[in-house]
C-alpha cells in the first residue's frame, strides 16, 4: 500500500502519458507517478502503430493537430538525435491515381503550405513520381520531405528513463479501477493498492472516456475502437518500395487509407485499414467484448455515424477478411504487387472519439476539470506530436494544478 501522496498521478503509460510526465518533471519539482494497466509501457496504440513521424500535411491549419504535429515533429527529430534513437527523415510521396483525386491533392498541398511545410514538391507526371518511387503508380503526386520513421516504443521507453531519472515513479500492472475524492486528495484504486494524489491526468487512450466518467467528468463523447490491420512485404518484394507511399485520403474520413511504410528497423508494412472493432483492445477480427459493443451500440452517435459511413465500413470489413481485396486496394498504388508478395502481420487499435451527433472528432480533445486534465481524443498524429502535447498539458498544469515552476 502506497503511503506517498503524489502531486500528480498520470493514468496511462503510452507515449502521451510519458511525454506529459517528462514535461512536468522537467519543469516542476514535484512528485509524480505514472500508472499503467499492463506489465509494460506502450502496450496499446503506441506499440502498435506505423512508426511514421508525420509532417503536418493533413490537418486543418490552426487546429491542435496541425500545431502540435508541426512542433512535435521538430521536437521528435531533435529528441531522437539527442538520445541516439534510430530514425530516418526519409520523406514520403502521396499519389493521386485518378483525375477525381486531383482537387483533393491540390487541397492537401495548400494545407501543407499553410502549416508551414517548406519544400513540398508537386509531382506532375508518373515520371516525376518514379524519381522517388520507381514502382508506384499515379498521375500526379506530392513529395513531402519532412516525413520520417521511428520506433515509438523506443521513444516512449526513453521518455520513461528521463522521468525516472528526474524522480518520477512508473508503476505497471496498475489499472486504475476506482476513484474517490476526499478533501483535497484523489484516491485511485489499483491492484497494487491505493494511490493518493492532488492532481490527475488521464492519458488512458482507448479507455480515456471511461476513466473520465469514473472521475466524475462527462467526456461528452464515446471512444470507438478502429482496428488497423497490416500486411508485410516479403523480403523478395521489398525492392518495390523505397520509403513511404500514400494515397490521397478521403477527406470525409479521419484515416489515411492503406499505404506502404518502410520501418526503421527494416521491412516494409502495408496498411493499416480501419475496421470497426468489437472490443477496445481487440487486435483480431474474432475478439469480441459484449460490454464494449453494447456501450457503443447504445450510444446515439454510433448509429448516426454508421448511417453516414456504412458503405466505407462494409468495404473495410471485406478488406479485413479478404487478402485478395486488401491487395487489390494496395495495387492501386503499386500495380506490380502480387498476392504472394505480402503476408499478414500485426494490427493496432485506434482510439477515435465519436461525438453525439455522429461525427468522428476531427481534432485532439483535451479537457480540463478542477485539478484534472483529461486527454479524450489523441489519435494519429499524437505519437509524432507527443512532446508538444506533453508541453501543452504542462502549461495547463501551471494554472489548474497551482504548480510552481523550477
Ligand atoms: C494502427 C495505428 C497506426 C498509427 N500510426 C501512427 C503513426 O504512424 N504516427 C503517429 O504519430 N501516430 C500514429 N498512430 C496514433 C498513435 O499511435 C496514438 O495517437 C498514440 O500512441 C496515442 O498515445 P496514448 O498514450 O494516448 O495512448 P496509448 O498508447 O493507447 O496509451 C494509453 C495507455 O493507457 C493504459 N490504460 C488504459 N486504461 C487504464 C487504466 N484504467 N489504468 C491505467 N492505465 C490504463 C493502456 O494500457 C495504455 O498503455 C497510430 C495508431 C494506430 C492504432
Amino acid at each position: 500500500m502506497s503511503t506517498t501522496t503524489y502531486d500528480v498521478a498520470i493514468i496511462g503509460g503510452g507515449i502521451v502519458g510519458l511525454a506529459t510526465a517528462m514535461a512536468l518533471t522537467d519543469r516542476f519539482p514535484l512528485s509524480l507517478v505514472v500508472l499503467e494497466s499492463e506489465d509494460h509501457l506502450a502496450a496499446h496504440q503506441t506499440g502498435h502503430n506505423s512508426g511514421v513521424i508525420h509532417s503536418g500535411l493533413y490537418y486543418k491549419p490552426g487546429s491542435l493537430k496541425a500545431r502540435n504535429c508541426v512542433e512535435g515533429r521538430q521536437a521528435m527529430y531533435q529528441f531522437c538525435q539527442e538520445h541516439g534513437i534510430a530514425h530516418d527523415p526519409c520523406g514520403k510521396v502521396v499519389v493521386a491515381t485518378q483525375p477525381s483525386e486531383l482537387p483533393a491533392l491540390e487541397a492537401l498541398e495548400k494545407r501543407g503550405v499553410a502549416n508551414g511545410l517548406d519544400g513540398i514538391r508537386r509531382l506532375n507526371s508518373p515520371e516525376e513520381i518514379h524519381e522517388y518511387e520507381p514502382h508506384a503508380s499515379g498521375i500526379a503526386g506530392l513529395y513531402v520531405p519532412q516525413t520520417g520513421i521511428v520506433d515509438y516504443t523506443q521513444v516512449t521507453n526513453t521518455y520513461a528513463e528521463i522521468v525516472q531519472n528526474a524522480g518520477g515513479v512508473i508503476q505497471t500492472r496498475s489499472r486504475v479501477t476506482a476513484f474517490r475524492h476526499t478533501g483535497n486528495e484523489f484516491v485511485l484504486q489499483t491492484p497494487q493498492g491505493e494511490v493518493i494524489c492532488h492532481n490527475l491526468i488521464n492519458c488512458a487512450g482507448l479507455q480515456s472516456d471511461r476513466v473520465a466518467r469514473m472521475c466524475g467528468v462527462d467526456p461528452k463523447l464515446q471512444i470507438l475502437p478502429f482496428r488497423g490491420e497490416y500486411y508485410e512485404l516479403t523480403p523478395q518484394s521489398e525492392h518495390l518500395v523505397n520509403n513511404l507511399i500514400y494515397p490521397v485520403p478521403d477527406p470525409r474520413f479521419p484515416f489515411l487509407g492503406v499505404h506502404f511504410t518502410r520501418m526503421v528497423h527494416g521491412g516494409i508494412e502495408a496498411g493499416p485499414n480501419a475496421v470497426l472493432a468489437f472490443m477496445r483492445e481487440g487486435y483480431r477480427f474474432g475478439d469480441i467484448s459484449i460490454p464494449d459493443v453494447l456501450q457503443y451500440g447504445l450510444y446515439g452517435g454510433f448509429w448516426r455515424m454508421a448511417w453516414k459511413y456504412w458503405q466505407t465500413s462494409v468495404g473495410e470489413f471485406y478488406r479485413s477478411l479478404s487478402k485478395r481485396a486488401f491487395v487489390h486496394a494496395l495495387q492501386r498504388l503499386l500495380p506490380e504487387l502480387r498476392l504472394e508478395d505480402v503476408h499478414r502481420s500485426g494490427s493496432g487499435v485506434r482510439a477515435q472519439a465519436l461525438e453525439p451527433n455522429g461525427n468522428l472528432a476531427d481534432d485532439f480533445r483535451i479537457v480540463e476539470a478542477e485539478h484534472m486534465v483529461h486527454v479524450l481524443n489523441a489519435p494519429s498524429p499524437a505519437a509524432t506530436a507527443s512532446i508538444s502535447i506533453g508541453r501543452s498539458i504542462a502549461d495547463m498544469a501551471v494554472k489548474n494544478f497551482e504548480l510552481v515552476r523550477v
